[in-house]
């Protein structure tokens, strides 16, 4: 059964590389693309979602703020989330581990890092 990712970055660009990247790396996936954090939450709350990749810096709602409003949905974690930016230093990080993320992968990444940081997720 494919996992349905949940792809959230306002960079359609972005959006696009990621996607590529998880299917390049071999995972059974489908994906959902939202373009802020908003349009991730609502996504997210529509239900049969697997696996969430989000950008940090985004308009209307921000990555880590959206963190925060699905893991009011899913205290128990359930879903895991793994925030993609360029927000790369240690405060950030645990700004977002706070929040509820279980993961953090760096922008640019290789896809190397991006099958390392999601192979427990589709195991
Ligand atoms: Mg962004």
């Amino acid at each position: 059964m494919p996992k349905n990712v949940l792809v959230v970055d306002d960079s359609a660009m972005m959006r696009k590389i990621v996607i590529k990247n998880v299917r390049e790396a071999g995972f059974d996936a489908t994906f959902i693309e939202a373009s802020d954090g908003k349009e991730g939450l609502d996504k997210f709350q529509a239900g049969g979602i697997d696996i969430v990749l989000t950008d940090w810096n985004m308009p209307n709602m921000d990555g880590v703020t959206m963190v925060k409003e699905i893991r009011k949905l899913d205290p128990e974690k359930k879903v895991p989330i793994v925030m993609v930016t360029t927000e790369g230093s240690a405060d950030k990080v645990k700004e977002a581990v706070l929040a509820g993320a279980n993961n953090y992968l760096a922008k640019p990444f290789t896809p190397e890092r991006l099958r390392e940081k999601l192979g427990k997720m589709f195991a």
